[in-house]
């Protein structure tokens, strides 16, 4: 059999090779999806639905500000702003990012079990009713069926208050939502570098002042100046509680217009309310870090503060 019979017999079957080669070609990719490898550890939880032990994953006790991920497709998950502190030994969230976590009864007939929408890799559980934070829910999940990306700092913005003993609006501060970090030191005097005795000796003329840096994707200004009213006691005007004189005045600093538009809105709300607001809106000046002891004193120390509690005024 010459060349051109042999192609010639063998056309229908080239014809039909052809066919499901482009068939195959043109199939919806979808059920091809890469996902991570996982260890056998990582894969007893998100395959086969296990627990890790409590207390012993990697952000049961972490506060980075960023996002939480699905360990094995890499789907967004949560917000490290609705992450709270339980105590329960897992990574707690109050919320997920929208249409990212499903809800499915526990094969136990009590639990609500939590997936990745996507890949449908185990997480956890969901409980309800617990009280922990305003929304009354808490996405228990374990560590290691996520990953972490953190949030770039170019996006935080910062906030400046004075309102007495700044070890405790800093203490105040650190418990807001969406607050990434908090330092204390020294605004609105005449010296550069005070220190802590300079400005107590009340002839430099700097306040107690708080940096609080915050997300404005989980915080607004306006949130962060709020709550400022509501850990001080913004009506005292010769001090903060036993704190008497002028470096525990209450003052908003603020960095511009907007800024002072908005502490102005709110003094005016708490007036109509009655408050009689003795804080002064002064324009930020340089924030003199203040010495290391002051920093964290709080949670150095273990103690809680003495003239700071949040009361509720708006
Ligand atoms: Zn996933």
């Amino acid at each position: 059999m010459n060349k051109k019979n042999l192609i010639n017999r063998l056309y229908p079957e080239l014809l039909l090779i052809t066919f499901f080669v482009l068939l195959i070609a043109a199939m919806p990719k979808e059920k091809k999806m890469e996902y991570n490898k996982l260890t056998s550890e990582e894969k007893r939880v998100i395959i086969d639905k296990g627990t890790e032990m409590p207390f012993t994953g990697k952000y049961v006790n972490y506060h980075e500000n960023g996002t939480y991920t699905c360990k094995r497709c890499g789907s967004v998950l949560f917000n490290s702003g609705d992450k709270f502190d339980s105590e329960c030994g897992w990574p707690s969230f109050d919320d997920a990012i929208p249409g990212t976590v499903k809800k499915l009864p526990d094969p136990d007939g009590l639990r609500t079990e939590i997936e990745c929408a996507k890949c449908g890799a185990h997480l956890g559980h969901v409980f309800y009713g617990e009280g922990f934070t305003s929304k009354d829910t808490r996405y228990c999940v374990n560590s290691i069926s996520l990953n972490f990306t953190p949030k770039d700092n170019d996006l935080m913005d910062t906030g400046y208050f004075a309102g007495g003993c700044f070890w405790g609006i800093e203490y105040e501060y650190n418990l807001l939502k969406g607050v990434k970090s908090v330092k204390v030191g020294y605004m609105g005097g005449k010296t550069s570098n005070p220190t802590y005795e300079e400005v107590c000796s009340g002839r430099t003329g700097h306040y107690e002042t708080a940096e609080v840096v915050f997300d404005p994707s989980q915080v607004t200004y306006e949130d962060v100046a709020k709550y400022f009213f509501e850990i001080h006691d913004p009506t005292q005007s010769n001090g903060q509680g036993p704190d008497i004189g002028e470096q525990y005045l209450s003052v908003v600093f603020y960095k511009n217009d907007a800024e002072k538009e908005t502490a102005e809105k709110l003094i005016g709300i708490l007036k109509n309310k009655g408050y009689k607001v003795a804080t002064k809106l002064i324009k930020a000046e340089t924030f003199w870090k203040a010495e290391d002891y002051h920093q964290d004193y709080y949670s150095k120390s273990g103690k809680t503060p003495y003239c700071h509690v949040y009361t509720k005024r708006f």
